[in-house]
């Protein structure tokens, strides 16, 4: 049976990859090798899966290894492995398509970002089968799928198209034959393979082998010889000690699916009435594709070494889902599905432990190394805030784990840390002082000087400024940390602890105000619920506090935008009986009780306060034009004198 060959292009995008790839690592050739034989990887763990329920595959070959040879003098370079292999369509689809994942989202950032980003992007990718070009002019791929009984070639100089036509392979599995450029000649030295393996691939879990020319016996002729040049073993089967941290990096490439390094990772077996082995890994770097909904890879799932599910997110809590890593139970059933996962008890103690042991390793590491900790929870630290919020189990582990700007760090000297814990808030809290303060906004700067942390900070207390939406929900969950309840600034019944002094200059203060506290809540009727005399301002004239149950207004806004309903909210104006401004007011009231000019005053008043707070106005114009018109006053005033 002899067709003749057929010539195909290659579709456009893959072109376009190939190019990339090979412009962008030229100065990282040997990358080829690890993809190469990362492939072969997968395709003998396919195999292997797929035997479970069809055994037959496997028939007349148990052997799954993979094994590179080289041709000094046809200066060529072969990989072989007895993996799943591929039909004539698969080959056709797989290797003249950008089908497969990575290169396609490669594609798709790329679009996005222009060129210039290839060389940083294309580190976070696997780059696959086109890397072979780095190294060769021509590349042969034979191939015949488990269970079939033909063979077909695919071969391509990798610039615009492909041929295929049928071949003879007795064996299964798939055969890569690279004919090296002249540039690529060190990769037919046995050493540097043996190099490249050791560094890149040694954590694969079947045999390399490489072709050595050997004496079997002294003195006897040199022979051809298949000599394994990795260990062998999963690198999660393998006993901690032998491991070295290039080793767990090199994985982490290949679990994590990309380049970029791990922050830290925990390799642990559990035993007892559940065994299973883990290696876990946070990274370092959020991904450029990472997303919060959950879509990214979670872990591998082995059972005795077999590869089962490639993303699972079942096995860890949900705010776990930015861990990578591998689980390899022995006592899940080999047949068991995503559907099954849910219903085990395996599986849910298999959870608790892998959220134990994230929780474990965090807190290790937080310890360990703090200021890497800080840059690690800048990327990764709205996960721990969500599982704060919402996972009972291990919110006050997580609790701990979070990190915070405040009042105090907004100070601190140079060079000094930027961020509180609430276990640090809690030591350093001041005598008397039985509240953690925070403060909820969405911009640091404007949250740090807002009127409502002055009598906070007067007294010394340290206050926690909130930026991210998300931590408004994590607070008003949390309620409480180590007993002390959590109070936001804004809070209109917030104690401040005051002595019996204070208490009787601020019943003083408030009787002096109170006809301009009349007057103004009549005026601002319909835009706040009351008007009070502020126990907190000491350097502003007014600002607004939230009554009970009210939503903050970064939150408020937010709702808006989402087309939610928002529940109306009650505003107090609080305003600060020794400021001048508010005194002058009292008196010019007193002159003109109620007059046009003491209104425009008490709407500007409200409004500035409002703006500060981080509200909207409801007719910024009408503001703006008023205060231009003071302001002008001012200036003439000024002028004249
Ligand atoms: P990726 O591995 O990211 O999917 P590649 O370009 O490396 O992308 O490979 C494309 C596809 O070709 C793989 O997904 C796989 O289906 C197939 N393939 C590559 N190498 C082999 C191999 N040695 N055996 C079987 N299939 C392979």
């Amino acid at each position: 049976m002899s067709s003749p060959q057929e010539v195909l292009p290659f579709q456009a995008e893959v072109t376009q990859v190939l190019r990339l790839v090979v412009h962008s690592l030229y100065s990282q050739k040997e990358v080829f090798l690890r993809e190469l034989v990362s492939n072969a990887s997968d395709a003998l763990d396919k195999l292997r899966f797929r035997a479970i329920t069809d055994p037959a595959l496997l028939a007349g070959d148990e052997r799954l290894a993979i094994r590179i040879s080289t041709d000094a003098e046809a200066k060529t370079l072969t990989l072989e492995d007895s993996g799943v292999g591929m039909t004539r369509d698969e080959l056709v689809k797989n290797l003249g398509t950008v089908a497969h994942s990575g290169s396609k989202a490669l594609l798709e950032e790329l679009a996005k970002r222009g060129d210039g980003s290839a060389p940083s992007l294309i580190g976070q990718f696997g780059v696959g089968f086109y890397s072979a070009f780095l190294v060769a002019s021509k590349v042969e791929v034979t191939s015949r799928a488990a269970g079939s009984s033909e063979a077909w070639r695919w071969v391509s100089d990798g610039q615009s198209s492909f041929a295929m036509e049928p071949a003879e392979r007795t064996e299964r599995g798939t055969r890569i034959v690279l004919h090296l450029t002249e540039n690529a000649g060190e990769f037919l030295a046995a050493w540097r393979l043996r190099e490249i393996v050791k560094r890149s691939s040694n954590y694969i879990g079947y045999p390399i082998e490489l072709e050595v020319e050997k004496r079997t016996t002294e003195g006897g002729p040199l022979e051809k010889v298949w000599e394994r040049i990795n260990e062998a073993k999963a690198l999660w089967q393998r006993p901690k000690s032998g491991i070295t941290n290039e080793e767990y990096e090199a994985f982490f490439t290949e679990v994590a699916g990309g380049g970029g390094k791990p922050f830290a990772w925990t390799h642990f077996k559990v035993e007892g009435t559940t065994e299973f082995a883990g290696l876990l890994y946070v990274p370092a770097e959020r991904p450029f594709d990472f997303s919060f909904d959950g879509k990214q890879r979670g872990l591998k799932l082995f059972v005795k070494r077999v590869l089962i599910l490639d993303d699972c997110a079942e096995l860890g809590a949900p705010w776990a889902r930015f861990v990578r890593g591998v689980i390899d139970s022995d006592d899940l059933p080999l047949n068991v599905s995503r559907e099954l996962l849910q219903d085990s008890s395996i599986a849910r103690t298999i959870k608790k432990q892998v959220t134990k042991k994230v929780l474990d390793l965090l807190e290790e590491t937080a310890a360990a190394k703090p200021r890497e900790y800080e840059a690690f929870f800048q990327a990764f630290g709205s996960f721990l805030k969500e599982g704060a919020a919402n996972d009972f189990e291990s919110r006050e582990r997580l609790a701990k784990l979070l990190r915070f700007h405040s009042t105090f760090t907004a100070e601190a000297a140079a060079g000094a840390s930027s961020f509180v814990s609430l276990p640090d808030y809690v030591a350093r809290m001041r005598e008397g002082q039985s509240a953690i303060y925070y403060l909820a906004g969405d911009k640091a700067s404007a949250v740090a000087s807002s009127p409502h942390l002055e009598a906070l900070k007067k007294r010394g207390f340290e206050v926690l400024l909130l930026t991210e939406p998300v931590d408004g929900f994590v607070f008003e969950s949390l309620r409480t940390f180590d007993g002390k309840d959590l109070v936001s600034a804004l809070h209109a019944d917030l104690d401040l602890e005051k002595s019996e002094d204070e208490k009787k200059a601020y019943a003083e203060a408030e009787a002096s105000v109170k006809p301009l506290l009349e007057r103004a809540e009549s005026f601002l009727a319909g835009k706040v619920s009351s008007v009070k005399a502020s126990e907190r301002l000491t350097d502003s004239p007014a600002c607004l506090v939230l009554g009970e149950g009210s939503l903050p207004a970064h939150l408020e806004r937010m709702l808006r935008e989402a087309g939610q309903p928002v529940p109306p909210a009650e505003r107090i104006l609080e305003v600060n009986p020794s400021h001048p401004l508010v005194k002058a007011l009292l008196a010019l009231d007193a002159k003109e009780p109620g007059s046009d000019r003491v209104r425009e005053f008490v709407e500007v008043l409200h409004d500035q306060a409002a703006l500060q707070q981080g509200a909207s106005l409801e007719d910024p114009n009408r503001f703006a034009k008023r205060v231009t018109d003071l302001l002008t006053k001012a200036a003439e005033t000024a002028a004249a004198g």
